[in-house]
């Protein structure tokens, strides 16, 4: 299973670029807020420094004290309230630029092309919209602003170091070759490491919910020990690729910590020496001595931040990754002129070299009822898809009206035709906004008349709030049945020309499903409908047959046609027919 891009480092940052751009002012005004709170945090060591002065040269009177007392508590008032409103703006600004790219991200997921979401699995989808996008969360709402504050403090508390006194700034200068070695090695070596973390949590979730998911396939066929072993892999696989980072972590950490000893230690060293020799005043040596003492808290938030942003980073290029995806079906050339659909020459291979057509020729008149008939994996679903544009063809063409499936923009395709497969959805909602996700303007007498459509208004109407009952995981249980049911009620509300319906009666009882297509057939007459069918009434019913065998179309044509020609169809509608009477 292959894995939906990660986007380049380039992409990732012109990305971030046009995100910043966007916030730009709003952006300015909190770093200005945060840096006026900044200048007013140095003032405290300079004031210290001040006093030592004085009381060194004995000249510390209670009036001189009262005024820099004050001046102490002024400012560390001015930066508590500064800094309360700079983080505030920050958070709010952090949650804005979140839930952009939340939506952002929800928006290129839902224009993924299907086909790469079901060769990529689900647990690749899964893992970015939950892991990726919670990290993500984790680093604007506190790793990006904490990260800049830390960078304005530190930059303006060396302005203030070499203001004081630049000779006596120079020791702390030590501890800067250490500092950036250590730190580029680690990010060298620990951004792959990250994102083999991250890779290692999306197969994993891929292979945990694929069991979940397929938990009566691994039932039945016994796979349970496989499928033990599998996750048991996956979870070593993010063991180790999560020792990797902590070993990383590990070795950088106590590099940085000592560093910042070293920083403090020389400095105090340096400047009581000058100090001794009269090159500066004590009140210097004990600000400057402050201020590196001060410095290494932002330089630390600098340094351990980096850590939360590498993640950061790696989530963003998984989650931009999906958006890098090409619009399978970008706008180009004509509409359709008219709703014929042709298949010519079509070849197609979910598995390269495996051909499952080979080589469909059919055309589908508008207003037709056409039934696809024949053995299991001859490739009626399939055909089925490539008619409803899910996928293209590996040779030849699928044309609607003249035009390629594949040069259709999908809303334009999904007005013209629409698949319903035994798969359903129910979404977590009422009756009423289950259906209207087909047509949001669809009136109550439209909805109504859609569920007569599909014989559900009766079971409907029997509901504890009728229309306005909650379905869905955390609503009022249906049966897969009345699920398929809504599902088609969806179609009759969105009107599509062309219907593609893949065993949608399937799970209905074999009377019901007559009934039901017998009422549909009349709200959707003058529309075309594709039925892929094993019940063969469905073909009796049909305007025309189409037998399948072997990814070619061997027989098309009436039911009375098909069955005089005494062919492959006629054989299914014998064998069919002898199995109703004995099971009747
Ligand atoms: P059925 O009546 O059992 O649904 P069908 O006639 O609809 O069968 P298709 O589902 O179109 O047949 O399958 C045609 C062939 O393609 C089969 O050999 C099937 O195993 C293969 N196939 C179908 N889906 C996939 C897939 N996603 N990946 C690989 N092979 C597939």
């Amino acid at each position: 299973m292959s894995q939906l891009p990660i986007a380049s480092p380039s992409v990732v940052r012109t990305y971030a670029w046009k995100l910043i751009n966007r916030h730009r002012s709003a952006l300015i005004r909190m770093l200005l807020l945060y840096a006026t709170a900044a200048v007013m945090s140095l003032i405290p060591a300079w004031i210290i420094g001040q006093i030592t002065n004085l009381a060194s040269d004995h000249q510390l009177t209670s009036h001189k004290i009262s005024l820099l007392v004050g001046g102490l508590l002024v400012s560390s008032l001015f930066y508590a309230g500064l800094s309360f409103l700079a983080r505030r703006r920050s958070y709010v600004l952090g949650e804005t630029i979140f839930a952009q790219l939340r939506e952002e991200f929800l928006a290129s997921v839902l224009g993924l092309p299907l086909v790469e979401v079901e060769r990529a699995g689900t647990g690749d989808l899964l893992s970015r919209t939950t892991n990726d996008i919670e990290s993500l969360a984790r680093t604007v709402r506190f790793a990006l602003p904490e990260w800049l504050v830390a960078i304005i403090q530190a930059v303006l508390t060396l302005v203030a170091m070499l203001l004081v006194s630049p000779l006596a700034s120079l020791a702390s200068l030590v501890s800067l070759p250490f500092l950036f070695l250590s730190t580029r090695y680690y990010l060298k070596y620990a951004t792959p490491g990250y994102r083999r973390e991250r890779i290692s949590y999306a197969t994993m979730s891929g292979t945990v919910s694929e069991t979940a998911e397929g938990a009566r396939t691994v039932d039945a066929h016994r796979l349970a020990e496989r499928q033990s072993k599998r996750i048991e892999g996956n979870i070593r696989e993010s063991f180790y690729a999560e020792m990797y980072t902590l070993l990383m972590r590990v070795r950088w950490f106590p590099t940085v910590e000592s560093a910042f000893a070293l920083a403090v230690a020389s400095t105090l060293a340096w400047s009581g020496w000058l100090t001794l020799h009269h090159r500066i005043s004590i009140g210097v040596a004990t600000t400057v001595t402050l201020y590196v003492v001060q410095i290494n808290i932002p330089l630390d938030g600098i340094i351990s931040w980096l850590d939360e942003l590498q993640i950061g980073q790696t989530s963003l290029a998984r989650l931009v990754g999906v958006s890098v995806v090409k619009d399978d079906r970008p706008q180009s050339g004509p509409d359709p002129s008219d709703e014929t659909i042709v298949l010519r020459d079509v070849h197609y291979a979910y598995r390269r070299g495996h051909d499952v057509l080979n080589g469909v020729d059919l055309e589908i008149r508008p207003g037709e009822r056409l039934a696809i008939v024949g053995p299991s994996g001859a490739g009626k679903s399939t055909i089925g898809r490539l008619i409803a544009g899910i996928d293209a063809p590996r040779i030849g063409e699928v044309l609607l009206g003249g035009v390629a499936l594949r040069d259709l923009p999908l809303s334009t395709l999904r007005r013209h035709v629409a698949l319903v497969t035994q798969e359903h959805h129910i979404f977590i909602g009422t009756v009423r906004e289950n259906l209207a996700l087909a047509e949001a303007n669809a009136s109550e007498d439209q909805i109504l008349r859609a569920l007569e459509a599909v014989d559900a208004r009766e079971w409907v109407d029997a509901l504890p709030h009728g229309l306005s009952t909650e379905l869905g995981t955390t609503g009022f249980p249906i049966t897969p049945a009345q699920a398929q049911q809504l599902a088609l009620a969806r179609l009759v509300l969105s009107d599509p020309h062309t219907l593609v319906l893949d065993e949608a009666t399937a799970l209905l009882d074999p009377r019901a499903a007559r009934h039901l297509e017998r009422s549909l057939s009349a709200v959707l007459s003058g529309r075309t409908v594709i039925a892929i069918a094993h019940r063969l009434h469905t073909a009796h019913d049909a305007d025309r047959v189409c037998v399948v065998r072997d990814g070619t179309v061997v027989e098309l044509g009436t039911h009375d046609e098909l069955v005089s020609l005494d062919g492959e169809y006629a054989a299914l509608w014998r064998s069919w027919r002898s199995d109703r009477v004995e099971d009747s």
